[in-house]
């Protein structure tokens, strides 16, 4: 095998083939990171395109490694999934995102939804229900703030116990949203049998909307369909104001991008939350 130091970031993508002792060593660092509470959650803020304000904001993961530094999820994620870690991970995720936007509501920014990405292997999970019960239990956050972002990928299977989870995921009053939508290939009918309450259309379409025809002919149909069927719709990847002002006026609802900010730590998002609030 290519020699492949320890600061090579590449050994986190499965998709290069991570052999058996380097993903061991990954692993075994995922377990540390739970451990020695080294991960953290990143907050990027989502707007209201036509109100021009603050609704919530996507909670990222982010891991301070002790030796290589702040890590995005792409770098790890795949490894967690395949070790089954993900689990563990996803649960602290959900509990950390419940107990940082039920401070939201204590501090001043009332209102605001915190949305939690999904895994596949937590969706297959038999206790998903159970935790995402406890967490809002727990942080005493209002259900409809929690938003819970799945990918088209996952809503594949049909099987009537899966179909059934998503129903009580919905009987708990938490919102179901489809992630990097436009991306899948599945026919649509999910839509409406899995309850669905937003798109959030895929950066890959909306980046660079005002110059190329195609996404824009893309994007267009998106947010005209999601309107049909009385979803509501959020673009992300937004980083120059003329793709927020086509976007507006397609009609789409919120916004999440660059542009308004990246995403930054917990302490940052309150005071930027507080702020937005008091004018
Ligand atoms: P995602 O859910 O599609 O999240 C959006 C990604 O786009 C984030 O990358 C965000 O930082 C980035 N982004 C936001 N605005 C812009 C923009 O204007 N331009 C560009 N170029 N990028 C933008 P990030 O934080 O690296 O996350 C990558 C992916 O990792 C996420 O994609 C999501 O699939 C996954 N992920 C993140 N946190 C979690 C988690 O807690 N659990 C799970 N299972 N997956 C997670
Ligand atoms: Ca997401
Ligand atoms: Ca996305
Ligand atoms: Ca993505």
């Amino acid at each position: 095998a290519k020699s492949t130091g320890r600061n090579s970031y590449c050994l986190f993508d499965e998709q290069m083939n991570v052999n058996t002792h380097e993903r061991l060593g990954i692993e075994q660092d995922l377990r540390q990171a739970l451990v020695r509470s080294e991960f953290v959650l990143h907050f990027q803020p989502i707007v209201d395109l036509t109100a021009n304000k603050l609704v919530g904001a996507e909670a990222l993961l982010r891991w301070h490694h002790p030796e290589r530094g702040l890590l995005g999820p792409d770098l790890f994620i795949g490894v967690a999934e395949q070790s089954g870690l993900i689990t563990e991970i996803g649960e602290w995720v959900l509990n950390e995102a419940c107990h940082e936007a039920a401070r939201w509501q204590r501090q001043g920014a009332r209102g605001l939804a915190v949305s939690v990405n999904l895994s596949t292997v937590q969706l297959h999970r038999g206790d998903l229900e159970a935790i995402i019960a406890q967490a809002l239990v727990a942080s005493a956050l209002p259900p409809a703030l929690l938003e819970l972002e799945l990918t088209e990928s996952m809503l594949l299977e049909k099987s009537d116990s899966f179909i059934q989870r998503l129903r009580s995921l919905k009987e708990l009053g938490v919102k179901l949203s489809i992630d990097d939508f436009g991306t899948g290939y599945s026919n649509l009918s999910y839509l409406q049998r899995f309850q669905v309450d937003k798109l959030k259309i895929d950066k890959s379409f909306v980046t660079n909307l005002s110059s190329n025809e195609q996404n824009r002919a893309i994007v267009t149909a998106i947010i005209q369909m999601a309107h049909s069927l009385k979803l509501k719709t959020t673009a992300e990847g937004i980083e120059h104001q003329v793709v927020k002002s086509i976007l507006k006026s397609l009609g789409c609802h919120f916004g999440q991008g660059y542009l308004f900010a990246k995403p930054m730590p917990a302490d940052d998002f309150l005071g930027l939350a507080q702020q937005a609030r008091v004018e």
